[in-house]
């Protein structure tokens, strides 16, 4: 039905979402008109409370439109739930944006700082001002604390901006 909504963007949906079930969800919707949280999970097999859950959590980002009616035998309600094709490239957009965002924040602090090391891989690099407080010695496992070049990151985080500026048309 909605042949416009390709994996790429599903996944992208579900990256944001941060949920390997919100695919299966957006991959379900899209071919139907209309439906219940009920349905959903009965033909998806993903559990109820996880469906409510990416519901509302796509209801949030306005990803999906919520209709409300009343059981005439119950008197409960029943929520009908529809994608809204229309809004995934503006999320997915906004998201690139935050990213973009998170990118240019991390990209500027390691520009700004100079790095030392110890060269244990569990251990964390500590900006340079750090290191004058440790002395010069890991917190952690206590080695030498030693210059860390950064230069290639900062050209990969670069090139990550760049790409996603592009994308942005910025
Ligand atoms: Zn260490």
């Amino acid at each position: 039905m909605l042949s416009t909504i390709d994996e790429a963007t599903l996944t992208k949906v579900a990256t944001a979402m941060g949920e390997e079930e919100a695919v299966m969800l957006v991959d379900h919707l899209k071919n139907i008109d209309e439906t219940t949280d009920d349905e959903i999970a009965t033909t998806t097999g993903i559990r109820l409370n996880s469906v409510r859950k990416i519901l509302y959590k796509l209801y949030d980002h306005s990803l999906v439109s919520l209709r409300r009616t009343r059981d005439p035998k119950t008197g409960w309600f029943i929520f009908h739930w529809k994608l809204q094709p229309d809004q995934l490239e503006g999320f997915i957009l906004s998201q690139k944006r935050r990213v973009l965002e998170k990118l240019n924040v991390r990209l500027e602090y390691e520009k700004n700082h100079d790095f030392y090391f110890c060269n244990t891989q569990s251990c964390k690099r500590v900006p340079f001002e750090e290191a004058v407080e440790l002395v010069f010695h890991c917190s952690t496992c206590g080695k030498p604390l030693v210059h860390c070049e950064n230069e290639n990151f900062v050209v990969q985080l670069s090139l990550k901006v760049e790409q996603l500026r592009k994308e942005l048309g910025e």
